[in-house]
């Protein structure tokens, strides 16, 4: 390894110099070289005597392969030989990605149907894996590393295709092993799950927000009784035996289904379970069954009631579909980037019954949605749940970014806070937030140090959280924030590690010995 290691040195596709090659191959640091050029210590492998590793040359990240023979040809990339031996950089391309995926089974994502807890990690970058997965590595839970809606992927300008390869050659550098998920969230149209599908994705989050009727909630029960007799004998005859003014037990819980409740839930849902049913088949005939398919009615106006929440279970188990994790509504406001906003004893109390549903009908983990910095409810969550469960992050990441931009960069840092504040009105209507960008302070007014501050109110906070989309469709301060965070990569992967650290730790997930 050593010696091609120096070759690889040698060939001036990677410019580290000699007293680091020595230090790193004799022990050393995680990494070695700094500023442009660097080798990261996890990433080094070796295959049929070929040396694979992950470095860095003018800012730019590449997948270096040394052999003395040849090197594989199937990747691609910039190749030079000295003295018999040859070297390939090759880009983080998907293409690329999808060779390692071959060579390295570790680097492609997993289904995690059979781990117990599970983290979204979403990344709308592409540069916070090595922070999530050193966080995660410590704990006995798996990470979801590859995690987008199509929502994030039009705001961030990238494909399912690109998220799958950033995410690959990161956890290639980091020589992360114990398998990762890739979850294709928030789709709601077969041509989308098809999309992440062909990309390798092995789970898919259903949002049924389209294909449910939400109107049957607010019609009067005459109106209910009305609509109900409109539908199939059959299905009607199903409906009132199974669960008009029956009581269930689940756990800990009772719930009673009145008859016009029963009634309500046909109307709201039979049309999206039918729907949830043709999508669990469709998944199924291209992966068999290494997939995860979480069920999400989350996107709601109105908090999912129990009785509903058990109508889908049961229904869905009934069809025989194969959920993984379902995400009801909680009670109470699950904002952006802000913890929990309402009453904690409340959201206890119902959740605890959403637990017991999801335990008794299915046995699938209970998933909750806009889980960043949610700090206040986590002892909750993972109590009632027994860590049996999946969060889903993702803006929380991005956030730790932007302030890793604020500690190393404050006048791009006030000029992204000037474009957040301008780019709000769009993205307040795609998000659920109540910042008022009148009360962010002017960032032209604030000391250098005050500004990473500006992170920790809720406020600028929330505005930084949403105008991500406005911020990196300006390609200069996209160039700007990608060219700091490569600079800083220290402080940007240690910012993210902790915060994502701080999530799992207050969930009460257990350490590793
Ligand atoms: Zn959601």
């Amino acid at each position: 390894m050593e010696k091609l290691l120096r070759i690889a040195r040698d060939s001036g596709l990677i410019g580290v110099d000699q007293t680091s090659l020595d230090a790193f191959a004799s022990s050393g640091p995680q990494r070695i070289g700094t500023g442009d050029a660097r080798i990261y210590r996890h990433s080094v492998h070796t295959r049929d005597g070929v040396l694979y590793f992950v470095g860095a040359a003018q800012g730019e990240k590449s997948l270096f392969i040394v052999s003395e023979s040849r090197v594989p040809s199937d990747f691609v990339g910039t190749s030079a030989r000295t003295g018999g031996v040859s070297v390939l950089k090759a880009s983080f391309s998907p293409e690329n990605a999808q060779r390692l995926h071959e060579l390295f089974p570790f680097t492609a994502p997993v289904s995690l149907r059979d781990r117990t807890t599970t983290i979204g990690c979403g990344d709308r970058l592409g540069l916070a894996t090595a922070g999530q997965v050193r966080a995660v590595k410590r704990y006995d839970v798996a990470p979801v590393l590859a995690q987008q809606s199509i929502r994030e992927l039009n705001l961030t300008g990238r494909d399912y295709p690109t998220v799958v390869a950033d995410v690959t050659f990161l956890v290639f550098q980091e020589g992360y092993e114990e398998g990762y998920g890739a979850d294709g969230d928030h789709l709601k149209k077969i041509s989308d799950i098809d999309v992440a599908l062909a990309a390798g994705m092995p789970m898919i989050t259903l949002d049924l927000s389209e294909v449910m009727s939400a109107e049957p909630a607010l019609w009067s029960d005459g109106r209910v009784e009305e609509e109900f007799q409109e539908l199939g004998a059959d299905v009607r005859k199903h409906v009132v035996e199974t669960y008009a003014d029956k009581t269930f037990r689940a756990g800990g819980s009772t719930i009673h289904i009145a008859r016009t409740e029963a009634m309500r839930c046909a109307l709201m849902y039979l049309r999206a379970l039918d729907f949830s049913k043709a999508v669990d088949l469709h998944i199924r005939a291209r992966r068999g069954d290494r997939y995860d398919l979480e069920i999400s009615i989350d996107e709601t106006t109105a908090p999912t009631l129990p009785q509903h929440h058990l109508f889908i279970a049961n229904e869905l188990a009934l069809r025989g579909v194969m959920v993984s994790s379902l995400a009801p509504r909680f009670v109470g406001e699950f904002q952006k980037g802000i913890d929990y906003v309402g009453d904690l004893g409340e959201f206890e109390k119902q959740f605890a019954v959403h637990c017991d549903i999801a335990k008794s009908f299915g046995n699938y983990k209970i998933s909750i949605h806009s889980g960043s910095d949610k700090f206040s409810v986590y002892p909750a969550i993972g109590r009632h749940t027994g860590m049996r469960l999946h969060l889903k992050t993702a803006g929380t990441s991005w956030l730790q970014a932007v302030l890793a931009v604020a500690r190393a960069d404050p006048g791009l840092f006030r000029t992204m806070v000037a474009k957040a504040v301008a780019s709000f009105p769009e993205a307040a209507k795609l998000y659920q937030v109540s910042a008022d960008p009148a009360l962010v302070p002017d960032p032209a007014t604030l000391s250098d140090a005050e500004l990473p501050l500006l992170l920790e109110r809720r406020d600028p906070r929330q505005l930084l959280h949403i105008t991500y989309g406005g911020l990196l469709k300006d390609q200069s301060m996209r160039a700007g924030i990608f060219s700091t965070l490569a600079n800083n990569e220290d402080l940007h992967d240690s910012l993210v590690e902790e915060h994502i650290e701080k999530h799992i730790r207050l969930l009460g997930a257990p350490r590793k010995p």
